[in-house]
């Protein structure tokens, strides 16, 4: 198994879903792990449970939309652990309505999270890579809709297509740190972001839950089959211990074959 061995990984949104995987991964493969997150409750609760892994875990509440905070969460988490080795920017919401129906503010939400919260983040992040001399490894949770439209889902696929160009842009600048930045895309992962939409595509488009499965979600795979945490879990530590800069700028598909490059 690849090591992290005494390396620390900030992730945010670490305490559900994808996250929350990668960071059971990453404390397996001996990082230790800042779980951050706006949920301080289930931040606290996934630390507790990595920590009996036998490596050093805190929670820190954070919205990554909010520069105070963010900047704030970073600072407390290289004062109680060191060091920040990794970013895992990861935290994430959906909402889907048609285009000619979407809210400004529903817009502004998704672009806040997932863009804004990705350059706080990273800048923070950056700037702590950079003063310990060590460099660093950023990874941007994309999408296939980093690559791939699909209905309904207009602010998500701008903002997941917008994390490739901000992950080639750190990895030109962060080259001369020893800092690498690249994204992961996956396809559907039955978390709680999907288990939520099933229904709400169902409404929206007409038909019923299984369809929406079946013939929206998994209809251009190449086996009918949802990608798992797991499975996003080992790429993302693949990114996190690879050694050199000879993998940066990168966006990796992880769906079963949903979107080929
Ligand atoms: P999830 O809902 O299980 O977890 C998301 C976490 O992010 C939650 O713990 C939530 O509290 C946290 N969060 C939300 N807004 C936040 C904010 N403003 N500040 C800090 N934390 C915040 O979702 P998930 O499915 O694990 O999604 C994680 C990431 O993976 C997202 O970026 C999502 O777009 C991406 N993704 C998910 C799928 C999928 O099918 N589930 C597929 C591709 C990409």
């Amino acid at each position: 198994m690849a090591s992290l061995d005494n390396k620390v990984a900030y992730i945010t949104g670490a305490a559900s879903g994808i996250g929350k995987e990668i960071a059971i991964e990453f404390a397996r493969a001996g990082a230790h792990i800042v779980v951050a997150d706006l949920n301080k409750e289930a931040a606290d609760a996934t630390a507790a449970e990595i920590a009996k892994l036998g490596v050093k875990a805190i929670g820190v509440a954070v919205d990554v939309t909010n520069e105070e905070q963010v900047d704030a969460s970073v600072q407390q988490a290289v004062a109680a652990l060191g060091n920040i080795d990794v970013l895992i920017s990861n935290a994430g919401i959906q909402i889907v309505h048609p285009v000619h129906e979407f809210s400004f503010a529903d817009w502004k939400k998704m672009l806040a999270i997932h863009l804004d919260g990705a350059f706080l983040t990273t800048r923070a992040c950056v700037k702590q890579m950079i003063a310990s001399g060590k460099g660093g490894s950023i990874i941007y949770m994309g999408s296939v809709h980093s690559k791939e439209a699909s209905l309904l889902k207009a602010p998500y696929v701008t903002a997941k297509h917008g994390l490739i160009g901000l992950a080639k842009t750190v990895a030109k600048e962060g080259a001369a740190h020893n800092i690498r930045a690249n994204v992961i895309c996956p396809g559907f992962v039955r978390t709680p972001l999907v288990e939520k939409q099933i229904p709400e595509q169902a409404k929206t488009l007409g038909i019923s839950e299984q369809e929406v499965v079946k013939n929206v979600m998994l209809k251009e795979t190449v086996d009918g089959e949802f990608t798992t945490t797991a499975d996003v879990a080992q790429v993302a530590l693949m990114f996190a211990s690879f050694p050199t800069n000879a993998l940066t700028g990168q966006s990796l598909v992880v769906s079963h074959g949903w979107f080929m490059q």
